[in-house]
């Protein structure tokens, strides 16, 4: 099943809309470890699925070791 429904509590992002609901075509959300291995996580929506087989999977033990990736401060 795939996720079209998105909330988000994070209102001070570009993407963020009426409702914590996300307005973004899609997100990235990987661990904080492979975000940290990969400063160029900020790509935009083009680049985006080449970022993704680059990173490969990337597990998390616990909720704060994840987080989204797409945000973009207005
Ligand atoms: S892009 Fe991420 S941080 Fe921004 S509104 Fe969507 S889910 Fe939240």
């Amino acid at each position: 099943m795939v996720v079209t429904n998105v909330s988000c509590t994070v209102n001070n992002c570009f993407f963020w809309a009426k409702d914590n609901s996300c307005a973004a075509d899609s997100i990235l959300i990987t661990s904080d470890k492979a975000a940290l291995e990969h400063s160029d996580m900020a790509v935009g929506q083009e680049s985006r699925n080449s970022l993704v087989q680059e990173i490969g999977e990337t597990p998390a033990r616990f909720i704060a070791e994840t987080a989204c990736h797409t945000f973009k401060a207005r």
